[in-house]
């Protein structure tokens, strides 16, 4: 049997519980304005320690939105190099003029110098995004340094539901984070995504912004350039009932984690990025060693019946086709290593002990004989 990249499981209990709820519902005729998208803001919040939680179309408009909220047109925006298109075109749409970051392969985020030789006067946000659930040790000094400059730290808290450091959760570092629930993400409704803040004013402005810009919901009065950002009720119900699983799915991703550094912490050819940190679990991230060819590598393993995940990221935002004219020449060193030499091993709540030894062993083989190709 092979072993999958991804694989997302809604178990009998959770269909029936979903269905039943979506079901009065439809049966209601209220398949938006409805209760479960303010109760899923409220169980998101307390969830993550924040004031406020936002629900909103998907993670790029939580990210654009907070964008607008903050206020970054004709201004500049730092976005790491090694990012999610997503986050780019967020601060893109929304006027910013953004400046790309270099990263740390090993935390596969910017440091606070690499946002320190960037930012200038004309810095209004920078962004930083927590690479398969990984939250930098520089956070909170990021934090602390771009409070006392006027900047806005935004997190793209994408891949990082239910990642915490120094007691805090992804998503409560910065003015405002954006959350994720695309289906490949730790927790999904299909399509959505949450902005959480501290900020009552960030909220509140936010909650026009995904209305069309309106103050009063069901008014056709338009006080701001907002947009339709809203979240459907049936994502909600999705969405609630996959939080109510959320620490079992982070327990079971971290506990692969744990396991893949314990069967390939110390295999030749491969270093693993360990999290230091209770983290999401999003991804298992290892960095092949100079030499190996990452299509080959991923090639032989999935002739042992093992697909590896894909990276975070293959291409860096500088060499997207999309992006070459506004970035040509651009040179991040770290973020180019990043992207070009990791290996994401399959890691999901349904893994089990068997399958995660299989893929350590399959990984294990292909490494040794890459080592004694080279003898
Ligand atoms: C998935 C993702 C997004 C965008 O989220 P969507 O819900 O797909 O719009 C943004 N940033 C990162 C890092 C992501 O992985």
């Amino acid at each position: 049997m092979r072993i999958p990249a991804q694989e997302l499981e809604f178990d009998p209990d959770d269909r029936a519980s979903i269905l039943h709820t979506i079901g009065g519902l439809l049966e209601a005729g209220r398949i938006s304005g409805g209760h479960n998208v303010e109760r899923f803001e409220e169980e998101f919040s307390a969830y993550v320690g924040a004031r406020h939680a936002v629900a909103v179309a998907s993670g790029t408009t939580a990210l654009e939105l907070i964008m607008l909220a903050v206020g970054v047109r004709n201004r500049t925006v730092l976005v790491p190099a090694n990012t999610n298109f997503a986050t780019y075109i967020a601060a893109h749409r929304a006027g910013a003029r953004v400046r790309l970051l270099d990263v740390a392969p090993e935390t596969l985020a910017p440091r606070l110098r690499d946002i320190t030789a960037a930012a200038d006067a004309d810095t209004a946000a920078v962004v930083l995004v927590h690479m398969g659930g990984l939250i930098s040790p520089e956070t909170a000094g990021i934090a602390a340094w771009c409070r006392e400059r006027g900047i806005a730290l935004v997190e793209d808290a994408a891949h990082a539901h239910g990642s915490v450091r120094d007691n805090q959760h992804a998503g409560t570092f910065g003015i405002g984070g954006a959350f994720s629930f695309f289906a490949t993400k730790v927790m999904t409704c299909g399509e959505g995504g949450m902005v959480t803040t501290n900020d009552d004013t960030l909220a509140a402005e936010i909650r026009i912004l995904r209305n069309l810009g309106k103050t009063e919901p069901w008014v056709s009065k338009h006080d701001r350039l907002g947009t339709n950002g809203r979240m459907t009720e049936l994502s909600a119900v999705v969405g609630r009932h996959q939080l109510t699983r959320l620490d079992e799915y982070v327990a079971l991703r971290r506990h692969w984690a744990e396991g893949y550094a314990k069967l390939l912490g110390a295999a030749p050819g491969m270093r693993l990025v360990r999290s230091g940190h209770p983290y999401s679990g999003y991804k298992a991230i290892g960095y092949l060693r100079p030499g190996l060819d990452r299509a080959d590598f991923k090639r032989e393993v999935a002739r042992a019946g093992v697909q590896l995940a894909g990276e975070v990221y293959e291409i860096p935002l500088h060499k997207q086709p999309a992006l070459l004219d506004m970035h040509a020449g651009e040179v991040f060193p770290g973020a180019e290593m990043s992207c070009g030499r990791q290996v994401c091993l399959p890691i999901y709540p349904t893994l089990g002990e068997d399958r995660l030894e299989r893929v350590a062993a399959a990984v294990a083989d292909v490494l040794a004989a890459g080592a004694a190709d080279e003898c």
